[in-house]
């Protein structure tokens, strides 16, 4: 019984190191809540709403789930209250921590026109440099802003191989965030997808753009829903972490 006993707490002991291990692998976790100050994105007049809240509220619950479970990872917040902030301004916070492992995870709520048919589901975008049609409005991005910078790091093979490399790890990302906010939201997963938004194409960290949802839904005016969409993407962080041990 004491053998069976000392075991128990032996493969316990080592199961926490192992995962203490695991996750200090990644340094640091940028949250991104979409929009804010001057852009509302998505606005809801009926239910009052108005995106860049929602998205911010999202991320600060999100932002506390990572620091009570993995102390050790650094959170950094592109903006931490009802701030405008451009494109570039997020990216270059995200590319700050190139040189520390980490990831990147934009927050939005999502809206459509035909609000009968599109109130529900999860969208979640990341970065495939493989989709020739997505390349070239990326190289269009590129060439009509002032990020031409980033273009000079595009071509040669290592950044090939940092792309490459960045793809496969925001599509894992994206998967698992999808998989367990659908599974928290019970919403459907609408799709996890390849695309060219300038958050997901310009970070040279794994990144993706996660819609929880639509702002039409009137359960996103519920605390404790959006509590639960933060706990959703929490969980996907977590378990791509787990899955992957190239960090
Ligand atoms: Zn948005």
């Amino acid at each position: 019984m004491f053998i069976f006993m000392k075991c128990r707490w032996m493969i316990l002991f080592i199961s926490f190191f192992l995962s203490i291990n695991l996750y200090a692998k990644i340094e640091v976790i940028i949250i991104d809540p979409g929009h804010g100050g001057k852009d509302p994105g998505a606005v809801d007049k009926k239910l009052g709403l108005q995106e860049k809240d929602i998205n911010l509220e999202i991320a600060i619950y999100l932002k506390s789930f990572i620091e009570t479970k993995m102390p050790f990872i650094k959170v950094v917040m592109t903006r931490k209250d009802d701030t405008f902030l451009s494109l570039e301004e997020r990216t270059k916070i995200a590319n700050s921590y190139i040189s520390s492992k980490a990831i990147f995870v934009s927050i939005h709520t999502n809206s459509s026109v035909d609000k009968k048919n599109y109130t529900e589901g999860i969208e979640v975008f990341y970065y495939d440099n493989s989709l020739e049609k997505i390349e070239e409005s990326r190289m269009n991005e590129i060439k009509n802003s002032d990020t031409k910078n980033f273009s000079n790091t595009l071509q040669d093979p290592i950044s090939i191989m940092i792309n490459e490399k960045l793809k496969v790890d925001s599509k894992a990302l994206g998967e698992n965030i999808a998989e367990s906010l659908s599974i928290k939201s019970k919403e459907p997963i609408r799709r996890v997808a390849a695309n060219s938004f300038f958050v997901v194409s310009y970070p040279m960290v794994p990144s993706v753009l996660v819609e929880v949802g639509f702002i039409m839904n009137k359960k996103i005016t519920e605390q404790q829903y959006k509590k639960k969409l933060a706990k959703g993407i929490f969980q996907g962080i977590l378990s791509f972490l787990k899955k992957e041990s190239k960090f």
